[in-house]
């Protein structure tokens, strides 16, 4: 049995922009999959993930800069888009 919610509520772990609490945590320099700064994955388009932050609310596109296709539609649609997406490197 699968809960319907994890279809929507996936994990993905990369680092928010806004709130940068990955910084100072062993666990997230290292790589690993840290049990307290995961991303709601709301969305995915190709490279690109949809992510919601849970911590600040945050949300963006994050470009994975690998995969297939990287069209997106329908992204001017969506809010918090960083028009600044240069200075998150
Ligand atoms: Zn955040
Ligand atoms: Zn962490």
């Amino acid at each position: 049995m699968r809960d319907p919610d994890a279809v929507v509520v996936r994990r993905a772990w990369v680092h928010c922009p806004r709130c940068t609490d990955h910084t100072s945590c062993q666990s997230c320099e290292a790589g690993h999959c840290c049990e307290r700064h995961w991303r709601f994955l709301l969305e995915s388009e190709g490279r690109y993930l949809f992510l919601q932050c849970p911590r600040c609310r945050y949300r963006w596109w994050h470009d994975t800069r690998f995969g297939v296709g990287g069209r997106l539609v329908g992204m001017a649609d969506l809010p918090g888009f960083p028009p600044d997406e240069a200075q998150v490197a």
